[in-house]
Protein backbone atom coordinates (compact mmCIF):
# COMPACT_ATOMS: atom_id res chain seq x y z
CA UNK A 1 0.00 0.00 0.00
CA UNK A 2 1.11 3.52 -0.87
CA UNK A 3 1.29 5.91 1.88
CA UNK A 4 -1.83 7.63 1.23
CA UNK A 5 -3.44 4.71 0.64
CA UNK A 6 -2.53 3.65 4.24
CA UNK A 7 -3.39 7.17 5.51
CA UNK A 8 -7.10 6.78 3.74
CA UNK A 9 -7.25 3.06 5.23
CA UNK A 10 -6.75 4.56 8.49
CA UNK A 11 -8.90 7.09 7.63
CA UNK A 12 -11.98 5.06 7.15
CA UNK A 13 -10.79 2.72 10.27
CA UNK A 14 -11.70 5.12 12.35
CA UNK A 15 -14.56 6.64 10.45
CA UNK A 16 -16.42 3.02 10.88
CA UNK A 17 -14.65 2.65 14.45
CA UNK A 18 -16.44 5.73 15.05
CA UNK A 19 -19.51 5.18 13.26
CA UNK A 20 -19.48 1.80 15.43
CA UNK A 21 -19.47 3.14 19.04
CA UNK A 22 -21.30 5.88 18.52
CA UNK A 23 -23.86 3.18 17.97
CA UNK A 24 -22.95 1.35 20.49
CA UNK A 25 -25.74 1.38 22.87
CA UNK A 26 -28.24 0.86 19.71
CA UNK A 27 -26.60 -1.75 18.17
CA UNK A 28 -25.60 -3.49 21.14
CA UNK A 29 -29.57 -3.32 22.04
CA UNK A 30 -30.58 -4.85 18.91
CA UNK A 31 -28.23 -7.63 18.84
CA UNK A 32 -28.83 -8.91 21.68
CA UNK A 33 -32.37 -9.02 21.26
CA UNK A 34 -32.07 -10.69 18.13
CA UNK A 35 -29.69 -13.02 19.73
CA UNK A 36 -32.22 -13.48 22.61
CA UNK A 37 -35.02 -14.31 19.72
CA UNK A 38 -32.43 -16.84 18.01
CA UNK A 39 -31.98 -18.59 21.24
CA UNK A 40 -35.99 -18.94 22.05
CA UNK A 41 -36.73 -19.80 18.69
CA UNK A 42 -34.08 -22.50 18.83
CA UNK A 43 -34.85 -23.58 22.34
CA UNK A 44 -39.09 -24.28 20.94
CA UNK A 45 -37.57 -26.11 17.85
CA UNK A 46 -35.46 -28.15 20.32
CA UNK A 47 -38.25 -29.04 22.68
CA UNK A 48 -40.57 -29.86 19.82
CA UNK A 49 -38.16 -32.34 18.64
CA UNK A 50 -38.06 -33.65 21.97
CA UNK A 51 -41.41 -34.11 21.92
CA UNK A 52 -41.49 -35.71 18.99
CA UNK A 53 -38.60 -38.16 19.85
CA UNK A 54 -41.41 -39.31 22.85
CA UNK A 55 -44.49 -39.87 20.65
CA UNK A 56 -41.93 -41.52 18.21
CA UNK A 57 -40.87 -44.25 21.44
CA UNK A 58 -44.64 -44.15 22.24
CA UNK A 59 -45.34 -45.69 19.00
CA UNK A 60 -42.97 -47.92 18.99
CA UNK A 61 -43.61 -49.37 22.21
CA UNK A 62 -46.88 -50.23 21.37
CA UNK A 63 -46.03 -51.96 18.09
CA UNK A 64 -43.80 -53.47 19.85
CA UNK A 65 -46.19 -55.03 23.03
CA UNK A 66 -48.96 -55.18 20.09
CA UNK A 67 -46.65 -57.16 17.59
CA UNK A 68 -44.53 -58.83 19.52
CA UNK A 69 -45.89 -59.71 22.87
CA UNK A 70 -49.94 -59.95 24.52
CA UNK A 71 -52.82 -58.72 23.26
CA UNK A 72 -55.46 -59.87 26.10
CA UNK A 73 -55.88 -58.86 29.63
CA UNK A 74 -54.17 -61.38 31.08
CA UNK A 75 -51.96 -61.03 33.35
CA UNK A 76 -49.00 -62.43 31.41
CA UNK A 77 -49.67 -59.76 28.69
CA UNK A 78 -50.38 -56.60 31.35
CA UNK A 79 -46.81 -57.12 32.49
CA UNK A 80 -45.92 -57.79 29.14
CA UNK A 81 -47.32 -53.67 28.77
CA UNK A 82 -45.59 -52.65 32.28
CA UNK A 83 -42.48 -53.98 31.13
CA UNK A 84 -42.30 -52.06 27.84
CA UNK A 85 -42.36 -48.56 29.67
CA UNK A 86 -40.28 -49.69 33.02
CA UNK A 87 -38.03 -46.66 34.19
CA UNK A 88 -39.55 -44.30 32.29
CA UNK A 89 -40.92 -41.01 33.38
CA UNK A 90 -42.66 -39.89 30.60
CA UNK A 91 -44.46 -43.00 29.82
CA UNK A 92 -47.07 -43.07 32.29
CA UNK A 93 -49.43 -45.90 31.88
CA UNK A 94 -50.95 -48.16 28.70
CA UNK A 95 -54.25 -49.23 28.53
CA UNK A 96 -55.58 -51.66 26.29
CA UNK A 97 -59.19 -52.11 24.84
CA UNK A 98 -60.32 -55.18 23.25
CA UNK A 99 -63.69 -56.52 21.86
CA UNK A 100 -63.52 -58.64 25.28
CA UNK A 101 -63.01 -55.73 27.55
CA UNK A 102 -59.94 -53.27 29.01
CA UNK A 103 -57.45 -53.10 31.34
CA UNK A 104 -54.87 -50.84 32.37
CA UNK A 105 -50.98 -52.14 32.49
CA UNK A 106 -50.48 -52.47 36.30
CA UNK A 107 -53.74 -51.18 37.70
CA UNK A 108 -57.50 -52.49 38.21
CA UNK A 109 -58.84 -49.62 37.27
CA UNK A 110 -57.80 -45.69 36.83
CA UNK A 111 -61.25 -43.48 37.11
CA UNK A 112 -59.45 -40.22 36.27
CA UNK A 113 -57.93 -41.38 33.36
CA UNK A 114 -60.78 -42.97 32.15
CA UNK A 115 -63.09 -40.07 32.49
CA UNK A 116 -60.17 -38.49 30.44
CA UNK A 117 -60.25 -40.63 27.76
CA UNK A 118 -64.12 -41.35 27.28
CA UNK A 119 -64.21 -37.58 26.48
CA UNK A 120 -61.21 -37.36 24.69
CA UNK A 121 -61.23 -35.51 20.99
CA UNK A 122 -58.89 -37.59 18.86
CA UNK A 123 -56.54 -36.03 16.38
CA UNK A 124 -55.07 -38.38 13.70
CA UNK A 125 -51.39 -38.50 12.87
CA UNK A 126 -50.06 -39.01 9.72
CA UNK A 127 -49.73 -42.72 10.36
CA UNK A 128 -53.44 -44.52 9.74
CA UNK A 129 -54.83 -45.60 13.29
CA UNK A 130 -52.98 -43.52 14.86
CA UNK A 131 -54.03 -39.87 16.91
CA UNK A 132 -53.20 -38.02 19.68
CA UNK A 133 -55.80 -36.97 22.21
CA UNK A 134 -54.96 -34.09 25.80
CA UNK A 135 -55.69 -35.73 28.90
CA UNK A 136 -56.43 -34.12 31.91
CA UNK A 137 -57.65 -34.16 35.57
CA UNK A 138 -57.43 -31.43 38.67
CA UNK A 139 -53.59 -30.95 39.19
CA UNK A 140 -52.14 -33.25 35.91
CA UNK A 141 -51.96 -32.86 32.16
CA UNK A 142 -50.55 -35.49 29.79
CA UNK A 143 -50.60 -36.97 26.01
CA UNK A 144 -52.74 -39.18 25.47
CA UNK A 145 -51.42 -41.88 21.82
CA UNK A 146 -53.98 -44.13 21.16
CA UNK A 147 -53.34 -47.04 17.88
CA UNK A 148 -56.57 -48.62 17.02
CA UNK A 149 -55.14 -51.85 15.77
CA UNK A 150 -58.48 -53.67 14.78
CA UNK A 151 -61.69 -52.68 14.48
CA UNK A 152 -62.93 -52.75 18.06
CA UNK A 153 -59.01 -52.57 19.27
CA UNK A 154 -57.36 -49.65 20.75
CA UNK A 155 -53.82 -49.54 22.76
CA UNK A 156 -53.22 -46.18 24.49
CA UNK A 157 -50.18 -44.79 26.13
CA UNK A 158 -50.06 -42.05 28.70
CA UNK A 159 -47.52 -39.61 28.22
CA UNK A 160 -46.68 -37.49 31.25
CA UNK A 161 -45.52 -34.74 28.69
CA UNK A 162 -45.25 -31.35 30.76
CA UNK A 163 -41.82 -32.97 32.02
CA UNK A 164 -40.76 -32.19 29.16
CA UNK A 165 -41.06 -28.38 29.65
CA UNK A 166 -39.35 -28.61 33.31
CA UNK A 167 -36.40 -26.57 33.40
CA UNK A 168 -36.18 -25.89 30.18
CA UNK A 169 -35.87 -22.29 29.95
CA UNK A 170 -33.86 -20.22 30.66
CA UNK A 171 -33.04 -19.46 34.77
CA UNK A 172 -33.88 -15.39 34.02
CA UNK A 173 -36.66 -16.01 32.16
CA UNK A 174 -38.77 -18.57 34.14
CA UNK A 175 -41.06 -16.12 36.03
CA UNK A 176 -42.08 -14.08 32.75
CA UNK A 177 -42.87 -17.25 30.08
CA UNK A 178 -45.23 -19.63 29.57
CA UNK A 179 -44.97 -22.33 27.45
CA UNK A 180 -47.30 -24.93 26.13
CA UNK A 181 -47.62 -27.85 23.60
CA UNK A 182 -51.27 -27.88 22.08
CA UNK A 183 -53.44 -30.29 19.56
CA UNK A 184 -55.04 -28.86 16.45
CA UNK A 185 -58.27 -29.18 18.44
CA UNK A 186 -56.81 -26.44 20.35
CA UNK A 187 -56.47 -28.35 23.61
CA UNK A 188 -52.79 -28.33 25.31
CA UNK A 189 -50.87 -31.22 26.98
CA UNK A 190 -48.17 -29.95 28.53
CA UNK A 191 -47.99 -26.39 29.98
CA UNK A 192 -45.11 -24.45 31.45
CA UNK A 193 -46.21 -21.27 34.05
CA UNK A 194 -44.00 -19.30 36.64
CA UNK A 195 -44.64 -20.39 40.19
CA UNK A 196 -45.82 -16.88 40.96
CA UNK A 197 -48.99 -15.52 40.09
CA UNK A 198 -48.57 -13.66 36.82
CA UNK A 199 -51.03 -11.42 35.48
CA UNK A 200 -50.86 -11.18 31.97
CA UNK A 201 -53.75 -8.81 30.47
CA UNK A 202 -51.87 -6.03 30.19
CA UNK A 203 -48.56 -7.44 29.40
CA UNK A 204 -46.87 -7.80 25.98
CA UNK A 205 -45.97 -10.49 25.39
CA UNK A 206 -43.39 -11.83 22.27
CA UNK A 207 -44.46 -15.18 21.01
CA UNK A 208 -42.74 -18.13 19.13
CA UNK A 209 -44.38 -20.92 17.75
CA UNK A 210 -44.01 -24.09 15.78
CA UNK A 211 -45.74 -26.52 14.62
CA UNK A 212 -44.21 -30.36 14.07
CA UNK A 213 -44.73 -31.38 10.23
CA UNK A 214 -44.37 -35.14 11.70
CA UNK A 215 -46.89 -35.12 13.97
CA UNK A 216 -50.42 -33.06 15.13
CA UNK A 217 -48.83 -30.58 17.52
CA UNK A 218 -47.72 -27.44 17.98
CA UNK A 219 -45.56 -25.69 20.40
CA UNK A 220 -45.89 -22.04 21.98
CA UNK A 221 -43.86 -19.65 23.79
CA UNK A 222 -44.48 -16.05 24.88
CA UNK A 223 -42.22 -14.46 26.52
CA UNK A 224 -42.96 -10.92 28.86
CA UNK A 225 -41.00 -8.65 26.10
CA UNK A 226 -39.75 -6.29 28.60
CA UNK A 227 -38.32 -9.04 30.39
CA UNK A 228 -36.91 -10.30 26.86
CA UNK A 229 -35.42 -7.36 26.42
CA UNK A 230 -33.62 -7.25 30.08
CA UNK A 231 -32.35 -10.61 29.14
CA UNK A 232 -28.00 -11.00 28.71
CA UNK A 233 -27.99 -7.12 28.23
CA UNK A 234 -26.28 -5.54 31.17
CA UNK A 235 -22.82 -4.35 30.43
CA UNK A 236 -19.93 -5.58 32.09
CA UNK A 237 -16.72 -3.60 31.14
CA UNK A 238 -15.35 -6.79 30.34
CA UNK A 239 -18.34 -6.69 28.02
CA UNK A 240 -17.96 -2.66 27.36
CA UNK A 241 -14.18 -3.85 25.91
CA UNK A 242 -14.97 -6.55 24.40
CA UNK A 243 -17.45 -4.09 22.28
CA UNK A 244 -15.02 -1.40 21.90
CA UNK A 245 -12.61 -4.44 20.89
CA UNK A 246 -15.21 -5.40 17.98
CA UNK A 247 -15.56 -1.66 17.28
CA UNK A 248 -12.07 -1.53 15.71
CA UNK A 249 -12.29 -4.64 14.28
CA UNK A 250 -15.48 -3.65 12.52
CA UNK A 251 -13.53 -0.51 11.86
CA UNK A 252 -10.71 -2.70 10.07
CA UNK A 253 -12.97 -5.00 8.26
CA UNK A 254 -15.56 -2.31 7.23
CA UNK A 255 -12.50 -0.40 5.40
CA UNK A 256 -10.96 -4.09 4.28
CA UNK A 257 -14.32 -4.37 2.60
CA UNK A 258 -13.93 -1.01 1.08
CA UNK A 259 -10.93 -1.46 0.03
CA UNK A 260 -10.94 -5.14 -1.26
CA UNK A 261 -10.96 -6.35 -4.81
CA UNK A 262 -11.80 -10.22 -3.94
CA UNK A 263 -15.32 -11.76 -3.03
CA UNK A 264 -15.60 -13.61 0.45
CA UNK A 265 -16.12 -16.56 -2.07
CA UNK A 266 -13.25 -15.59 -4.43
CA UNK A 267 -11.51 -16.07 -0.93
CA UNK A 268 -12.70 -19.31 -0.56
CA UNK A 269 -11.69 -20.24 -4.04
CA UNK A 270 -8.18 -19.31 -3.44
CA UNK A 271 -8.12 -20.78 0.37
CA UNK A 272 -8.79 -23.95 -0.98
CA UNK A 273 -6.27 -23.62 -4.18
CA UNK A 274 -3.00 -22.78 -1.74
CA UNK A 275 -4.18 -25.85 0.80
CA UNK A 276 -5.76 -23.19 3.46
CA UNK A 277 -8.42 -25.52 4.28
CA UNK A 278 -7.43 -28.26 6.32
CA UNK A 279 -8.61 -31.26 8.24
CA UNK A 280 -8.76 -31.28 11.92
CA UNK A 281 -9.60 -34.80 13.76
CA UNK A 282 -11.52 -35.30 16.72
CA UNK A 283 -10.62 -38.75 18.37
CA UNK A 284 -13.89 -41.01 18.87
CA UNK A 285 -12.81 -43.67 22.11
CA UNK A 286 -13.85 -46.46 23.63
CA UNK A 287 -16.04 -44.94 26.54
CA UNK A 288 -15.23 -47.96 28.85
CA UNK A 289 -11.28 -48.64 27.77
CA UNK A 290 -10.29 -45.21 26.73
CA UNK A 291 -8.63 -46.77 23.36
CA UNK A 292 -8.96 -44.82 20.10
CA UNK A 293 -11.58 -46.32 17.69
CA UNK A 294 -10.94 -43.74 14.74
CA UNK A 295 -11.54 -39.85 14.59
CA UNK A 296 -13.86 -37.64 12.68
CA UNK A 297 -12.65 -35.39 10.15
CA UNK A 298 -13.57 -31.73 10.70
CA UNK A 299 -12.73 -28.87 8.36
CA UNK A 300 -10.45 -25.78 9.99
CA UNK A 301 -9.70 -22.60 7.46
CA UNK A 302 -6.15 -21.88 8.72
CA UNK A 303 -5.11 -17.71 7.19
CA UNK A 304 -1.84 -17.00 6.48
CA UNK A 305 -1.48 -15.05 9.84
CA UNK A 306 -2.50 -18.54 11.32
CA UNK A 307 -6.04 -17.39 12.59
CA UNK A 308 -8.28 -20.27 12.61
CA UNK A 309 -11.65 -20.07 11.15
CA UNK A 310 -14.47 -23.07 12.18
CA UNK A 311 -16.14 -24.80 9.82
CA UNK A 312 -19.60 -23.28 10.48
CA UNK A 313 -18.33 -19.83 9.14
CA UNK A 314 -17.49 -21.21 6.12
CA UNK A 315 -19.41 -24.79 4.92
CA UNK A 316 -22.95 -23.14 4.54
CA UNK A 317 -20.91 -20.93 2.05
CA UNK A 318 -19.26 -23.18 0.31
CA UNK A 319 -22.79 -25.12 0.42
CA UNK A 320 -24.94 -22.89 -1.15
CA UNK A 321 -22.39 -21.93 -3.80
CA UNK A 322 -21.17 -25.17 -5.28
CA UNK A 323 -18.20 -25.65 -3.33
CA UNK A 324 -18.80 -28.37 -1.01
CA UNK A 325 -17.67 -31.03 -3.62
CA UNK A 326 -14.41 -29.44 -4.06
CA UNK A 327 -14.08 -28.80 -0.10
CA UNK A 328 -14.76 -33.03 0.39
CA UNK A 329 -12.45 -33.74 -1.99
CA UNK A 330 -9.41 -31.11 -0.86
CA UNK A 331 -9.97 -32.47 2.77
CA UNK A 332 -10.03 -36.35 1.90
CA UNK A 333 -7.56 -35.64 -0.07
CA UNK A 334 -5.17 -33.97 2.42
CA UNK A 335 -6.34 -36.94 4.93
CA UNK A 336 -5.40 -39.60 2.69
CA UNK A 337 -1.41 -38.14 2.35
CA UNK A 338 -1.41 -37.55 5.99
CA UNK A 339 -3.21 -40.65 7.59
CA UNK A 340 -4.12 -43.38 4.57
CA UNK A 341 -0.75 -45.11 5.58
CA UNK A 342 -2.33 -45.58 9.28
CA UNK A 343 -5.75 -46.61 8.36
CA UNK A 344 -4.06 -49.10 5.99
CA UNK A 345 -1.87 -50.69 9.11
CA UNK A 346 -4.43 -50.76 11.96
CA UNK A 347 -7.68 -51.44 10.37
CA UNK A 348 -9.65 -51.17 13.71
CA UNK A 349 -9.09 -47.56 13.10
CA UNK A 350 -12.40 -45.43 11.45
CA UNK A 351 -11.95 -42.05 9.36
CA UNK A 352 -15.58 -40.30 9.31
CA UNK A 353 -16.30 -37.22 7.60
CA UNK A 354 -19.11 -34.81 6.75
CA UNK A 355 -21.41 -35.07 4.24
CA UNK A 356 -24.62 -32.44 3.78
CA UNK A 357 -27.75 -34.31 2.56
CA UNK A 358 -27.42 -32.66 -0.78
CA UNK A 359 -24.09 -34.30 -0.98
CA UNK A 360 -25.43 -37.57 -0.47
CA UNK A 361 -28.52 -37.40 -2.40
CA UNK A 362 -26.07 -36.29 -5.42
CA UNK A 363 -25.89 -38.40 -8.97
CA UNK A 364 -23.08 -40.90 -8.54
CA UNK A 365 -22.18 -40.04 -4.89
CA UNK A 366 -21.03 -43.01 -3.96
CA UNK A 367 -19.01 -44.30 -7.06
CA UNK A 368 -17.11 -40.72 -7.04
CA UNK A 369 -16.07 -41.14 -3.11
CA UNK A 370 -15.14 -44.87 -3.86
CA UNK A 371 -12.98 -43.40 -6.67
CA UNK A 372 -11.45 -40.83 -4.82
CA UNK A 373 -10.98 -42.77 -1.84
CA UNK A 374 -8.74 -45.40 -3.97
CA UNK A 375 -6.92 -42.43 -5.52
CA UNK A 376 -6.28 -40.91 -2.15
CA UNK A 377 -5.04 -43.81 -0.48
CA UNK A 378 -8.05 -44.47 1.91
CA UNK A 379 -9.32 -48.06 2.48
CA UNK A 380 -12.70 -47.94 2.19
CA UNK A 381 -13.23 -50.19 5.41
CA UNK A 382 -12.20 -47.04 7.49
CA UNK A 383 -14.74 -44.48 5.84
CA UNK A 384 -17.49 -43.50 7.60
CA UNK A 385 -19.80 -41.38 5.72
CA UNK A 386 -21.85 -38.98 7.92
CA UNK A 387 -25.08 -37.39 7.17
CA UNK A 388 -27.01 -34.97 9.31
CA UNK A 389 -30.37 -35.33 10.24
CA UNK A 390 -30.35 -31.52 11.33
CA UNK A 391 -31.35 -30.69 7.75
CA UNK A 392 -34.75 -32.46 5.92
CA UNK A 393 -33.67 -35.56 4.34
CA UNK A 394 -35.68 -34.52 1.30
CA UNK A 395 -36.10 -38.79 -0.85
CA UNK A 396 -35.64 -40.61 2.27
CA UNK A 397 -35.89 -43.58 -0.13
CA UNK A 398 -33.01 -42.77 -2.38
CA UNK A 399 -31.12 -41.83 0.99
CA UNK A 400 -31.59 -45.56 2.00
CA UNK A 401 -30.64 -46.83 -1.31
CA UNK A 402 -27.90 -44.62 -1.24
CA UNK A 403 -26.61 -46.42 2.20
CA UNK A 404 -26.92 -49.81 0.74
CA UNK A 405 -24.44 -48.83 -2.11
CA UNK A 406 -22.24 -47.45 0.57
CA UNK A 407 -22.50 -50.65 2.85
CA UNK A 408 -21.86 -52.59 -0.43
CA UNK A 409 -19.00 -50.52 -1.47
CA UNK A 410 -17.11 -51.78 2.62
CA UNK A 411 -18.17 -48.48 3.54
CA UNK A 412 -20.14 -47.32 6.52
CA UNK A 413 -22.77 -44.50 7.67
CA UNK A 414 -23.53 -42.41 10.47
CA UNK A 415 -26.37 -40.46 11.07
CA UNK A 416 -24.68 -37.33 12.68
CA UNK A 417 -27.24 -35.20 15.28
CA UNK A 418 -29.79 -38.01 15.77
CA UNK A 419 -32.80 -36.14 17.48
CA UNK A 420 -32.33 -32.76 16.54
CA UNK A 421 -34.08 -32.76 13.19
CA UNK A 422 -37.79 -33.28 12.48
CA UNK A 423 -37.12 -36.40 9.90
CA UNK A 424 -38.71 -38.91 13.13
CA UNK A 425 -37.66 -42.07 14.58
CA UNK A 426 -38.46 -44.06 11.75
CA UNK A 427 -37.03 -42.01 8.64
CA UNK A 428 -33.50 -42.74 11.07
CA UNK A 429 -34.38 -46.26 11.19
CA UNK A 430 -35.32 -46.31 7.28
CA UNK A 431 -31.99 -44.84 6.50
CA UNK A 432 -30.24 -48.08 7.56
CA UNK A 433 -27.01 -46.69 8.86
CA UNK A 434 -24.39 -48.20 10.86
CA UNK A 435 -24.00 -45.28 13.55
CA UNK A 436 -25.95 -42.94 15.34
CA UNK A 437 -24.31 -40.47 16.55
CA UNK A 438 -26.39 -38.11 19.54
CA UNK A 439 -26.47 -34.89 19.72
CA UNK A 440 -24.27 -32.49 22.35
CA UNK A 441 -27.64 -31.26 23.17
CA UNK A 442 -29.08 -34.50 24.37
CA UNK A 443 -25.58 -35.53 26.13
CA UNK A 444 -25.30 -31.94 27.86
CA UNK A 445 -28.63 -32.46 29.83
CA UNK A 446 -27.73 -36.83 30.71
CA UNK A 447 -26.51 -35.88 34.07
CA UNK A 448 -28.71 -32.59 34.82
CA UNK A 449 -32.30 -33.85 34.23
CA UNK A 450 -33.80 -37.57 34.00
CA UNK A 451 -35.62 -36.51 30.77
CA UNK A 452 -32.38 -35.69 28.85
CA UNK A 453 -31.25 -39.20 30.24
CA UNK A 454 -34.58 -40.96 28.75
CA UNK A 455 -34.02 -39.39 25.51
CA UNK A 456 -30.91 -40.52 24.85
CA UNK A 457 -32.20 -43.93 26.37
CA UNK A 458 -34.73 -44.20 23.71
CA UNK A 459 -32.29 -43.38 20.99
CA UNK A 460 -29.94 -45.69 22.23
CA UNK A 461 -33.00 -48.44 22.49
CA UNK A 462 -33.37 -47.41 18.67
CA UNK A 463 -30.11 -48.05 17.61
CA UNK A 464 -29.76 -51.45 19.47
CA UNK A 465 -32.98 -52.59 17.57
CA UNK A 466 -31.90 -51.82 14.97
CA UNK A 467 -28.26 -52.88 14.77
CA UNK A 468 -26.73 -49.01 15.02
CA UNK A 469 -23.84 -48.60 17.31
CA UNK A 470 -24.17 -45.28 19.17
CA UNK A 471 -21.54 -42.57 19.30
CA UNK A 472 -21.76 -40.09 21.32
CA UNK A 473 -21.07 -36.14 20.92
CA UNK A 474 -19.86 -33.36 22.80
CA UNK A 475 -18.93 -35.76 26.22
CA UNK A 476 -17.48 -33.14 28.41
CA UNK A 477 -17.17 -34.22 32.18
CA UNK A 478 -16.09 -37.75 33.65
CA UNK A 479 -19.86 -37.98 34.97
CA UNK A 480 -21.29 -37.94 31.35
CA UNK A 481 -19.29 -40.98 30.71
CA UNK A 482 -20.59 -42.65 33.72
CA UNK A 483 -23.99 -41.72 32.81
CA UNK A 484 -23.52 -43.04 28.90
CA UNK A 485 -21.69 -46.16 30.19
CA UNK A 486 -24.99 -46.95 32.26
CA UNK A 487 -27.14 -46.36 29.28
CA UNK A 488 -25.27 -49.16 27.52
CA UNK A 489 -23.25 -46.14 25.00
CA UNK A 490 -19.98 -47.29 24.18
CA UNK A 491 -18.18 -44.85 21.93
CA UNK A 492 -17.84 -41.27 22.68
CA UNK A 493 -16.30 -38.16 21.16
CA UNK A 494 -15.63 -34.67 23.24
CA UNK A 495 -13.16 -32.45 25.18
CA UNK A 496 -12.86 -35.12 27.73
CA UNK A 497 -10.64 -37.21 25.70
CA UNK A 498 -9.39 -34.55 22.62
CA UNK A 499 -10.75 -31.38 21.03
CA UNK A 500 -10.24 -31.69 17.20
CA UNK A 501 -6.16 -32.05 16.48
CA UNK A 502 -4.42 -31.80 13.19
CA UNK A 503 -2.68 -35.50 11.59
CA UNK A 504 0.30 -35.10 13.70
CA UNK A 505 -1.25 -35.61 17.14
CA UNK A 506 -3.49 -38.47 16.03
CA UNK A 507 0.27 -40.03 14.67
CA UNK A 508 1.40 -39.79 17.82
CA UNK A 509 -1.29 -40.78 19.60
CA UNK A 510 -2.00 -43.96 17.27
CA UNK A 511 1.71 -44.47 17.80
CA UNK A 512 1.45 -44.28 21.56
CA UNK A 513 -1.60 -46.90 21.87
CA UNK A 514 0.32 -49.53 19.43
CA UNK A 515 3.58 -49.28 21.45
CA UNK A 516 0.95 -50.00 24.54
CA UNK A 517 -0.38 -53.06 22.88
CA UNK A 518 2.79 -54.42 21.90
CA UNK A 519 4.01 -53.72 25.70
CA UNK A 520 0.68 -55.67 27.00
CA UNK A 521 1.24 -58.59 23.95
CA UNK A 522 4.88 -59.00 24.75
CA UNK A 523 3.73 -59.43 28.83
CA UNK A 524 1.16 -61.76 27.83
CA UNK A 525 3.67 -63.83 25.46
CA UNK A 526 5.77 -63.72 28.51
CA UNK A 527 3.07 -64.98 30.80
CA UNK A 528 2.23 -67.65 28.48
CA UNK A 529 6.02 -68.95 27.88
CA UNK A 530 6.72 -68.54 31.67
P1 LIG B 1 -20.54 -31.98 13.82
O1 LIG B 1 -20.37 -32.90 12.67
O2 LIG B 1 -21.66 -32.23 14.74
O3 LIG B 1 -19.15 -31.98 14.57
C1 LIG B 1 -19.03 -31.92 15.95
C2 LIG B 1 -18.79 -30.51 16.41
O4 LIG B 1 -18.82 -30.48 17.83
C3 LIG B 1 -17.41 -29.99 16.02
O5 LIG B 1 -17.53 -28.61 15.81
C4 LIG B 1 -16.60 -30.26 17.26
O6 LIG B 1 -15.46 -29.45 17.36
C5 LIG B 1 -17.61 -29.94 18.32
N1 LIG B 1 -17.33 -30.63 19.57
C6 LIG B 1 -16.86 -31.89 19.73
N2 LIG B 1 -16.73 -32.21 21.02
C7 LIG B 1 -17.15 -31.14 21.71
C8 LIG B 1 -17.26 -30.85 23.12
O7 LIG B 1 -16.96 -31.67 23.98
N3 LIG B 1 -17.74 -29.63 23.44
C9 LIG B 1 -18.10 -28.69 22.51
N4 LIG B 1 -18.56 -27.52 22.91
N5 LIG B 1 -18.01 -28.93 21.18
C10 LIG B 1 -17.53 -30.13 20.80
P2 LIG B 1 -16.89 -27.90 14.55
O8 LIG B 1 -15.57 -28.51 14.23
O9 LIG B 1 -16.97 -26.43 14.79
O10 LIG B 1 -17.86 -28.31 13.38
C11 LIG B 1 -19.16 -27.82 13.31
C12 LIG B 1 -19.94 -28.49 12.24
O11 LIG B 1 -19.47 -28.13 10.95
C13 LIG B 1 -19.85 -30.01 12.29
O12 LIG B 1 -20.71 -30.48 13.27
C14 LIG B 1 -20.29 -30.36 10.88
O13 LIG B 1 -21.70 -30.38 10.79
C15 LIG B 1 -19.78 -29.18 10.07
N6 LIG B 1 -18.57 -29.59 9.34
C16 LIG B 1 -17.30 -29.61 9.76
N7 LIG B 1 -16.46 -30.05 8.78
C17 LIG B 1 -17.25 -30.31 7.72
C18 LIG B 1 -17.02 -30.78 6.38
O14 LIG B 1 -15.90 -31.08 5.96
N8 LIG B 1 -18.12 -30.92 5.56
C19 LIG B 1 -19.38 -30.63 5.98
N9 LIG B 1 -20.39 -30.79 5.13
N10 LIG B 1 -19.64 -30.18 7.22
C20 LIG B 1 -18.59 -30.02 8.07
CA1 LIG C 1 -20.29 -34.92 12.23
CA1 LIG D 1 -22.88 -34.00 15.25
Amino acid sequence: MTVQRKLRFAAFVLCFTGLFVGGLSFAHTVFIASWNEKQLRQLTSDTLARTELAIDSAVMKMSDVIVNRGTTCASVDRMAMTKAFYGSSIMKNMRLETKSGACWSYEERNEALEQSIATARHNRTKSPGYSLFSLRFPGWKGLGVRWQYGSEENIIEVLATSGLLFAILPVELRNSALMDLSLPDGTSFASYSPERKWNTDDIELTTFEEKSVHYPIGISLKVDSAALAHWNQSLSPQTIAIVAALGLGFGVLAARGMFRSTSILDELDIALTNGEIKPYFQPIFDLESRKLLGFEMLARWIKPDGAVIPPLAFIPLAESNGRIDRLTTELLKQAGAQLGELLQTQSHLKLSFNVTPDQYLAEGFVDNLAAQATRFRLPLRSLVVEVTERQVIADKDKAASVTEKLIDAGMRVAIDDAGTGHNGLSAIHALGANYLKIDKFFVDGITLDRKSSELVEMLAALAEKFGMTVVAEGVETEEQIAALLQLGIREGQGYVYSRPVPATTILAMAAKEAAAREQADGRGSLLKSA
